[in-house]
């Protein structure tokens, strides 16, 4: 019995032996990503109407060079205010979903998707991220750059301005910002990258995108000074005639805006100005090359990219230390870990305040040492302004941090001026910083 079923393994041996020496046998091809939503340019922004902004750059490239571009919302506009009719939340939400639509489809761009962040009127970063959910719209960004594999990602910079200020453009930004160091990373949202078991049958699980590099980041602003952006990154004039239409880029973008009825409160002299500026980018990181002010595509090419590992979060040294907070002190560790740095020098710290009203500044003491430390705090503040809380004196533990939170007074008198509003920390008779805010006093929109 024995014998008989070792003879039998041999002769399974021997005819698994025969067919490994046949013929090998080609693997069906892996299924290319679906090239349907290739694009050579994505735009993450905050409101359908965002887009306007670089509407008449985008148009040309789209109709001259047969660019692809894809739009991502993180909101809806659910709490925009409403030119058009009554609708309002949820309803407005819809209509301005579609005047998105109509109005990309004008100048050719024909896929958007809308992310569910809702639309968070104000001026600080971090309340637009823990409003929308900051990891699962991250999640959905890092999708969209997966699925539609840009070369070059728009997006608003992620910068406290003096201007409109939009909190959720500064989250799209920052969510843009993330996606571009994420997407080529195979252990963020590691269940996006994962191969469907089989791709044939219903009820998959592992979602089957390739990791991507997109080799180029672009930010546009909505600060109302503009001077800072010279030499930061390209300038599109908007009066090249396009061929088809035989009118400007600017009327392009004019006709692009004029579907967003909802948000066009604006006279026709506006709309002229607005869309005969030029389109201003500031170059945000490229990892291809090229001047700072050199076109949008220089250097780039169809060659994808490998993984290009961002510096990340890096501990403070071991230090006493007095810095704006809130935002500010975000976008500090923020440029850093994304290697974009260079926003810093864009321009000093600064705020707007309405003549008379109140001003909430964030001051953070940090101490990283290993002893209790005692801080006085003084403030220097232009005359007729004020501070609260008045409180001087701040006990900060070892590896602690003491958040202030600052409500500043201003001056009706200072109406349409800058001011400088300045604060320095001592301890055991040693200077540990001092912060600068420069604030425009200038009735604003938004709350901080
Ligand atoms: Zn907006």
């Amino acid at each position: 019995m024995h014998e008989l079923i070792v003879a039998m393994r041999i002769v399974l041996l021997m005819s698994l032996i025969a067919i490994g020496n046949s013929q090998a046998q080609q693997a069906p091809p892996n299924p290319e990503p679906d090239g349907r939503y290739k694009v050579d340019i994505l735009e993450v922004v905050g409101h359908p109407d965002d887009d306007i902004e670089v509407a008449a750059y985008i148009a040309k490239l789209i109709e001259q060079q047969h660019k692809r571009v894809a739009v991502v919302y993180t909101t809806r506009g659910n709490s925009g205010g409403n030119a058009a009719g009554p609708e309002q939340s949820n309803a407005l939400a819809d209509i301005r979903e579609m005047e998105a639509r109509h109005s990309l489809a004008s100048y050719g761009i024909t896929n958007a998707w809308f992310l569910q962040g809702s639309d968070t009127p104000g001026s600080d970063v971090l309340h637009s991220l823990e409003a929308w959910g900051h990891g699962k719209a991250l999640d959905e960004v890092v999708r969209l750059v997966r699925i539609t594999r840009p070369e070059v990602v728009i997006t608003w910079l992620p910068d406290y301005v003096v201007g409109e200020n939009h909190e959720d453009h500064q989250g799209a930004g920052v969510l843009a910002t993330e996606a571009f160091d994420l997407a080529a990373n195979p252990m963020a949202f590691p269940e996006q990258v994962e191969a469907p078991r089989n791709r044939l049958s219903i009820s998959n699980y592992g979602e089957g995108l390739r990791p991507w590099q997109p080799k180029k980041i672009y930010y546009v602003t909505d600060a109302i000074h503009l001077e800072f952006l010279k030499g930061k990154g390209p300038e599109y004039l908007t009066n090249d005639i396009s061929p088809s239409r035989k009118v400007p880029y600017s009327r392009v973008a004019a006709e692009a805006w004029s579907y967003y009825k909802t948000q066009n409160d604006f006279t026709d002299a506006q709309l002229t100005e607005f869309s005969e500026m030029p389109v201003r980018f500031v170059l945000g990181k490229s990892l291809v090359g090229g001047a700072q002010t050199g076109d949008v595509f220089e250097g780039v090419t169809s060659n994808p990219l490998p993984y290009a590992r961002a510096r990340g979060y890096e501990p403070l040294p071991a230090a006493l230390t007095l810095e704006l907070g809130g935002p500010w002190a975000f976008y500090g560790l923020f440029w850093r870990a994304h290697n974009i740095e260079h926003l810093a020098y864009l321009y000093a710290p600064e705020a707007q305040v309405a003549p008379g009203e109140s001003l909430w500044v964030p001051l953070v003491i940090r101490n990283d040492t290993d002893l209790t430390k005692e801080v006085n705090l003084r403030a220097a503040l232009p005359a007729g302004w004020s501070q609260k809380p008045e409180a001087t004196l701040y006990t900060i533990a070892a590896h602690g941090s003491y958040p202030l939170q600052l409500t500043i007074t201003s001056s009706a008198a200072h109406k349409g001026t800058w001011q400088n509003l300045s604060w320095t920390g001592e301890s055991g008779g040693q200077k540990i910083g001092s912060v600068t805010l420069r604030v425009d006093v200038v009735a604003n929109g938004l709350p901080q």
